[in-house]
């Protein structure tokens, strides 16, 4: 039995594991499939207040987890599959195996979303690349397309061109919702070019097992052209990780979390912080703060019971 177990190891499950753990709580992480969270994606974080000169997102995930193991934090590998939060002790099924808890804080982040056809399946990790952070650097000198009309999809675009030496954004709309200041840096990009109101249909080639060109029907005059590029970067947004809270905890109609007010869910002693609750801040650093929230209350609740129990 276990007082706090906490899902997902990005900056938020691990704020929460450092907190959790100096308050003597034991914590155990569950790292889960994307083991360090959306930082371990990334390259330079510069806005992660301390340090000036900017951190690598993987070199600031790690000290975190150092920095929660110093205190007592304890890590497992794996993935939550099961959840049962209708009677205490909770019960988590960690890769077939079941753990009790007296407290949970969920931390299991949002996962990127992929357009859902079979040829985008079959070529991930073969030029098919939901981080340009990531892969960029493989495309050197050459064509690649980057899907999606916000934020996301603007800044992959712009940072792609360091590499890539021609990169068409290609969007379903003709109106964007990356914020303006984005939208004009990717449109004053000379290696930046813009194919609006147009899907992706299909990449080629998975028999090939090699992104060699991408399938493109223009929604409005259905006109379908063949381009031929060698990735295809998917910047359409993240799904949250709350597939196995479903018909247990509140979430809005996009599977976030309801935490309200925030990191409190409706079952007393459950926890939520970081983006699987949080669909508008998302950063690294109000993530990190939701977790020390999210271990305080954890903490306060355990020392209320204790005090109940007696
Ligand atoms: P958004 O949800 O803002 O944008 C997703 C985009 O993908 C939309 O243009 C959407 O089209 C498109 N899309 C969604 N599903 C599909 C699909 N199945 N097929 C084709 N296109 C699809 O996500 P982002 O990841 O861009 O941004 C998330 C948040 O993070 C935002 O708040 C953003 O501002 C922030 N952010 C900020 C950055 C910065 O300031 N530097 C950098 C990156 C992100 P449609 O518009 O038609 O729905």
């Amino acid at each position: 039995m276990r007082d706090v177990v906490i899902i997902g190891s990005g900056c938020a499950g691990l704020t929460a594991a450092l907190y959790a753990a100096r308050a003597n709580l034991k914590p155990l992480v569950i790292e889960g499939i994307e083991a360090g969270g959306q930082l371990t994606l990334t390259t330079l974080v510069e806005n992660f207040p301390g340090f000036p000169e900017g951190i690598q997102g993987p070199e600031l995930i790690q000290r975190m987890k150092e920095q929660a193991a110093k205190f007592g934090a304890e890590y497992r590998s794996g993935n939550v599959t099961a959840a049962q939060l209708s009677m205490r002790p909770f019960s988590i099924t960690v890769d077939g195996e079941t753990l009790q808890t007296r407290t949970l804080i969920i931390a299991s982040g949002a996962s990127a979303r992929w357009l859902g056809i079979e040829s985008e399946k079959a070529l991930i990790g073969k030029g098919v690349s939901s981080c340009a952070t990531c892969d960029g650097f493989f495309f050197r000198g050459k064509n690649v397309i980057v899907v999606g009309g916000g934020d996301t999809a603007m800044e992959d675009s712009i940072f792609l061109t360091r590499f890539a030496s021609r990169v068409d954004l290609v969007h379903r709309r003709s109106e964007f919702r990356a914020s303006k200041i984005m939208l004009d840096r990717a449109r004053k990009n000379e290696k930046i070019h813009f194919i609006t109101n147009t899907l992706v249909e299909e990449i080629l080639d998975p028999v090939k097992g090699e992104v060699s060109a991408a399938r493109l029907r223009n929604v409005e005059t259905n006109a379908v052209i063949e381009k031929p590029v060698s990735a295809v970067f998917v910047a359409i947004g993240h799904v949250p990780n709350t597939s196995i809270f479903q018909g247990q905890l509140e979430m809005d109609k996009d599977g976030y979390l309801i935490t309200n007010p925030p990191p409190i869910t409706k079952i007393p002693g459950v926890y939520a912080c970081g983006d699987v609750q949080d669909r508008h801040y998302r950063q690294a650093v109000s993530a990190a703060g939701s977790g020390c929230m999210a271990a305080m209350e954890a903490e306060r609740f355990l020392e209320r019971e204790s005090h109940a129990g007696h």
